[in-house]
């Protein structure tokens, strides 16, 4: 029987690859422009992390999570997001005794047992920057800023920006007791929310049901009650943002999936990836995270963002999607017998070295065919190596896109491919 890949995984071919490095470039690039160096901490974390983290009530913890034993004391998890390891990484290497801000950010899969659909995988891949050391609310704001040139860049515009406020460790008990009472007099709540109420009514905000979400727009949201600290946090926040002239809407019902945010949440948003699915990115801020997990007091923010997502809009999108145009090698070497193939690969060896692209068959296939693959290569050049060649040290090149030829000495092909290989078909080729 065939063997397939995984439900919920996908392969990235090239022809699509390349949308993905290039947006993986642009991440390097700009996030260094503000101060981000790239971490990376392994793919299996304990269990334990994700649990006093991400939250024991969630569904991603619940249900989501890919565990087993690995022996009798441990149990592991294949990481389900990037900032809970982030934050460990950060306590137990002392990156805290630094007594500085620090900026980190990671670029890698995440797994999650998901019901698959489009835009929703069981491992997919996040871009995700953390912000460590600091609760000004410049920093939730610079992190915004640093987005949305980042959708900028890659030429991204139809999305929006949702914020939220979800209070603090004073205000939020309040409130969350308020709201247990509140939603336990709804009788058609769902089931899972019925044993959300109990663990953490705060997740039923998670719920997809229509009829849940409906009622919730009946109770008072948590931004209403917010203690006066985080309501200046909020307000600064926004402040900041309304300086940089970032649109924005508030959405009191943005909770997101994750026990550990406090205060600042945040969304990016696009219609254009359906009603469900519709989140790019999220974040926000998660003072006592550390302490969570064992570390000392740190405040921080960051987010995710869902690289399957954002390459389905972009190839979506004619600028970028529609360019791409697989890589052309420099030079075809095409072969008439054994000895110029143990000939072509020398010399290929010898091309590279010079940092030209070659490429050439390995099959011994006729010199017709040879010649059909180098169209196929879209190479600038087609070099023919037979015993006439060898025993002269005279090759002949051809540019394809004129069929112009010319005559150079073996020691000279590397440096008139190069001169010619920014030269137009026009100019002539010797
Ligand atoms: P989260 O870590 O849940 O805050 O999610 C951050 C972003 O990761 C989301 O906005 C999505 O773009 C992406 N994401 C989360 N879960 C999945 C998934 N199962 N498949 C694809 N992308 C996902």
């Amino acid at each position: 029987m065939k063997i397939q890949s995984i439900r919920g995984t996908h392969d990235i071919l090239p022809g699509s690859v390349e949308l993905w490095q290039q947006v993986e470039a642009t991440a390097h690039a700009l996030f260094e422009l503000y101060g981000f160096a790239e971490i990376r901490t392994p793919i299996l974390e304990e269990t334990e992390l994700f649990a006093r983290s991400i939250g024991t009530a969630t569904d991603i913890v619940q249900k989501e999570m890919y565990t087993f034993s690995d022996s009798k004391e441990k149990q592991i998890s294949l990481r389900p997001e990037g900032t809970a390891p982030v934050i460990r990484s950060y306590i137990e290497n002392g990156l805290y005794r630094e007594g500085m801000v620090h900026k980190l950010f990671y670029i890698g899969p995440m797994f999650r047992r998901e019901r698959p659909q489009k835009g929703r995988y069981r491992q997919f891949h996040q871009i995700g920057a953390e912000v460590l050391g600091t609760d000004h609310p410049a920093a939730d704001a610079e992190l915004i800023l640093m987005l949305r040139r980042f959708l900028r860049e890659l030429q991204f515009h139809d999305y929006r920006l949702l914020i939220n406020s979800v209070g603090c460790f004073e205000c939020r008990p309040t409130y969350v007791q308020w709201l247990r009472g509140a939603l336990q007099k709804f009788q058609t709540l769902c089931p899972d929310c019925r044993r959300r109420l109990e663990a953490n009514p705060l997740r039923v905000f998670d719920c997809k049901n229509p009829a849940c979400q409906e009622l919730l727009h009946r109770v008072t949201p948590l931004l209403e009650r917010l203690c006066p600290a985080c309501i200046a946090h909020f307000d600064s926040f926004r402040r900041h943002l309304d300086q940089a002239k970032v649109d924005y809407q508030v959405a009191p019902q943005l909770v997101r999936g994750l026990d550990y945010y406090v205060r600042t949440t945040f969304e990016m948003v696009s219609d254009r990836l359906g009603p469900t699915q519709n989140a790019l990115l999220g974040g926000g801020r998660y003072d006592g995270l550390s302490e969570a997990i064992g570390g000392p007091p740190t405040k921080g923010c960051g987010f995710a963002l869902g690289l399957e997502r954002f390459i389905l809009l972009l190839s979506n999108q004619e600028e970028l999607g529609a360019s791409y145009v697989p890589p052309r090698s420099t030079v075809f070497l095409a072969y008439l017998d054994d000895r110029a193939f143990q000939e072509c690969l020398r010399l290929a060896e010898e091309l590279r070295a010079e940092g030209l692209s070659v490429t050439l068959d390995f099959e011994a296939r006729s010199l017709k065919s040879q010649l059909r693959l180098a169209d196929r290569t879209r190479a600038l050049f087609t070099v023919v190596v037979g015993d006439l060649e060898i025993d002269s040290g005279q090759f002949k090149i051809k540019r394809m896109a004129d069929g112009m030829e010319c005559t150079v000495t073996r020691a000279q092909l590397a440096s008139y491919m190069k001169e010619q290989g920014s030269a137009t078909a026009s100019q002539p080729a010797c």
